[in-house]
């Protein structure tokens, strides 16, 4: 399936991480753009694009960046949500490292057009490289004029910083991002009020993922009909980046009009891995319900996937095959989720433990009739009742796992754990 990158166009390409190769490359005119715009006219060229957010709630971004209170004393803030840990997602990596400054040039748009003089760029503590090639980028962003106190000439003064994590995954969630991004633990705060209205340092703040704002230099210099034009309808527009793991012959970051199918995705990656047939897919990274492979043709995006009961999320496309044991991959997804609990609420807390516990039980050769009925139990006490969406995360590979896959636990439960033929788990496979 070919198609014009529009994000990736500059990967591999030498010196576009500096200013002067990347102006080569096409680069900055669409923040030239904007600042010859008033705010409030960019924000609604975003709007009409129909850009959704890409790191994993699609929150229509125009709209998030028009909730900034306007005429307010305080100061305002964007912060980049750089830390990209969902299982099975490296998208925002690529980004980083081969373009930065697409992505300076992305969060100084949404800075004119909310009137933020400050930005930070909160990194997962494990992409150090990443980390280094951003703070080059951004040094030669100011000495080009781009960063300081006169950005391109307009009068627009914006700072720009890397905030670099400790590697906690609910840091990727936005309250918990700003928690730590003031030097406290990465905890969710209670919502309302949103980061618009009090976020960062206690003041208006946009919070936006490193696709999502990569996408908006495009839509300012192209226009939002062309971004439009892009995708499967007018909710779910433009480009994507989808991340492919596990059992393909190549796995990598490969990008699409959003709405690409599982089957163009496999046969992009070069098939299936050793030409065994799909079993099962994760759609949307570590958080989203499994699905059977009946689903390959369905549109990858945010509508069609919600109606199949799964999610796009992080576009972390997680390919199983046909030897792939789903309880043991569940298992291990529970684990993750238990581990990554920040412990504030009870539901989550418990919850992510006793489904880890439950199906340790059920791989041990010990489970019993009633576990699939307990799991979904476990779900409807966890999902819904919590802080932050970590806790609906975690229901969603549990609770795909015994809707979609019960022949797979029932195996493991009546044959005392000889578990479903053929049982072999993809990671520890890949890996050897
Ligand atoms: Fe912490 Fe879980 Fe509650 Fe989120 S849902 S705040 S991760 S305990």
């Amino acid at each position: 399936m070919a198609f014009e990158p529009v994000l990736l166009r500059n990967v591999g390409k030498p010196g576009v991480r500096q200013v002067a190769g990347y102006r080569e490359a096409g680069g900055y005119k669409g923040l030239e753009k904007a600042l010859g715009m008033e705010p409030d006219a960019v924000i609604e060229e975003v709007k009409a694009s129909g850009l959704r957010g890409r790191g994993g709630a699609g929150f229509p971004a125009g709209l998030k960046w028009s909730f900034i209170p306007k005429g307010n004393d305080k100061p305002k803030y964007l912060v980049c949500n750089a830390d990209e840990s969902e299982p099975g997602t490296f998208k925002d990596r690529i980004l980083m490292e081969q373009d930065p400054q697409q992505l300076i040039e992305g969060c100084a748009i949404c800075c004119w057009a909310v009137s933020a003089n400050t930005c930070y760029i909160y990194i997962r503590g494990e992409y150090v490289e990443q980390a280094e090639i951003l703070e080059e980028a951004i040094r030669d962003a100011y000495a080009n004029g781009i960063l300081g106190d006169d950005v391109m000439g307009s009068g627009f003064k914006l700072d720009m910083y890397v905030h670099r994590g400790a590697g906690a995954y609910i840091c990727g969630e936005e309250t918990g991002m700003l928690e730590s991004l003031e030097g406290r633990r990465g905890q969710p705060r209670i919502k309302p009020p949103f980061p618009a209205v009090v976020g960062a340092f206690g003041c208006p703040t946009v919070i936006n993922n490193v696709e999502t704002l990569c996408n908006v230099p495009h839509i300012l210099e192209r226009g939002a009909d062309w971004y439009k034009s892009i995708g499967t309808d007018e909710r779910n527009t433009g480009p994507k980046l989808y991340c492919v793991s596990g059992h393909v012959e190549k796995p990598g970051t490969y990008e699409f009009p959003i709405g690409v199918t599982m089957n163009q995705l496999i046969d992009t990656c070069g098939g299936m891995w050793r030409g065994a047939k799909l079993k099962a897919f994760i759609p949307g990274g570590a958080s989203a319900a499994i699905l059977p492979a009946k689903h390959a043709d369905l549109p990858l995006d945010f509508d069609q996937l919600a109606k199949a009961g799964s999610m796009l999320g992080s576009a972390a496309v997680i390919v199983m095959d046909e030897n792939t044991d789903i309880v043991r991959a569940v298992h291990r997804l529970a684990k993750f989720f238990n581990h990554e609990s920040c412990g504030q609420c009870t539901p989550c807390r418990e919850g992510t433990n006793w489904s880890e516990l439950v199906l340790k039980k059920i791989l041990a050769g010990k489970g019993n009739p009633g576990d699939a009925e307990l799991i979904l139990r476990i779900c409807r006490n966890m999902g819904g009742t919590t802080l932050c969406a970590l806790a609906d995360a975690a229901v969603g590979p549990l609770r795909s796992l015994v809707q979609n896959f019960p022949e797979e636990i029932a195996a493991w439960i009546d044959n005392g754990g000889a578990g479903a033929e053929p049982r072999r788990y993809f990671a520890e496979e890949v890996l050897v």
